[in-house]
């Protein structure tokens, strides 16, 4: 067969430098604490955007909770795979959650991998997590971004109601691509059932959220019947990012989806009734996440 050279990346795909002062401090910080972050880590180009906090100075980052190793396998995620993972530590979720406590954020986003090996999927550890950050600082705004637990609503309703601000869980793609980019354990109803769950068990005024990844090969029409399905489950986020290849070993990237189309989206989305949307070339789901939830509880 004929090898398909990868896609030429375009000039909008350009890295940002981080910078500002509260960036500098947090950053100082962070090093004291010995606090990983999925920012540093993935190495993230809007780390200088997120950490500074924006217009509304609200300063986000991202952490992952329950080990850096996955029991699933997603054809575009570069995180390690295991069907048996090491045992979560029961210590985490105080030792997290001093950590960011003491750390001088506002906003932060408590992620994980997928534990498939646990009997209640994680979902008490996160739980857990949520609830000792809020008792040691119940100003700091907390998004819990999950996986589908399987479709288990103790596990969902567990969370949801841990005393969250913004309970996340992303779709990936759209309906039509699922089963060709996530984990065979994933696909779209038990998705947007997780999400349409989480709605109804959190206390009002709790948001939901998803993310999509453009350029796996969807179609504009695919992108928008997604979206009013997502908004019909009573999701209040959406994001868009341009789908970025981690390695050779990862499924190709389809297309460079232009700036242009993310802004069609995003008016699209607007529109549809979300709260709010961010979308660009260079957005993932936690993307100046306490900027845009300051400004969509404002309005
Ligand atoms: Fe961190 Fe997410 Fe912002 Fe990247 S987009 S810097 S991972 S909070
Ligand atoms: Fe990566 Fe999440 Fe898929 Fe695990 S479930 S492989 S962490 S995207």
């Amino acid at each position: 067969g004929t090898r398909k050279r990868p896609l030429p990346k375009p000039k909008w795909m350009k890295e940002t430098v981080p910078g500002g002062a509260k960036y500098a401090a947090i950053k100082a910080k962070l090093r004291e604490l010995k606090l990983h972050t999925v920012c540093e880590e993935a190495r993230c180009p809007n780390l200088g955007e997120c950490w500074s906090g924006g217009e509304t100075g609200t300063a986000t980052a991202t952490i992952m909770i329950l080990g850096d190793t996955c029991t699933r396998g997603c054809r575009f995620c570069n995180v390690k795979t295991s069907r048996t993972p090491p045992p979560p530590d029961p210590d985490e979720p105080s030792n997290v959650a001093q950590a960011i406590a003491s750390w001088g954020l506002e906003y932060i986003v408590i992620t994980s991998v997928d534990r498939d090996d646990l009997p209640d999927q994680g979902s008490g550890h996160f739980a857990k997590t949520v609830q000792k950050l809020k008792a040691l600082k119940p100003e700091m705004l907390i998004e819990a971004l999950v996986p589908d637990f399987r479709g288990d609503p103790s596990c969902v309703e567990k969370v949801a109601t841990s005393g969250l601000h913004v309970f996340a869980h992303n779709i990936e793609t759209v309906e039509e691509l699922q089963r060709s980019v996530r984990d065979y354990r994933a696909n779209f109803k038990q998705s947007i059932d997780v999400l349409t769950m989480a709605k109804e068990y959190a206390p009002p005024g709790t948001l939901t959220k998803t993310s999509i990844m453009l350029g796996c090969g969807e179609t504009p029409d695919q992108v928008i019947s997604t979206m009013e399905k997502v908004r019909a489950a009573g999701v209040d986020v959406i994001t868009f990012g341009q789908y970025m290849r981690p390695s050779k070993r990862h499924m190709p990237v389809s297309e460079y989806v232009t700036p242009e189309a993310f802004e069609k989206y995003r008016a699209l989305g607007v529109e549809m009734g979300f709260r709010y949307v961010a979308s660009g070339p260079m957005v993932r789901s936690s993307y100046k996440a306490g900027e845009f939830y300051i400004k969509a509880m404002i309005e």
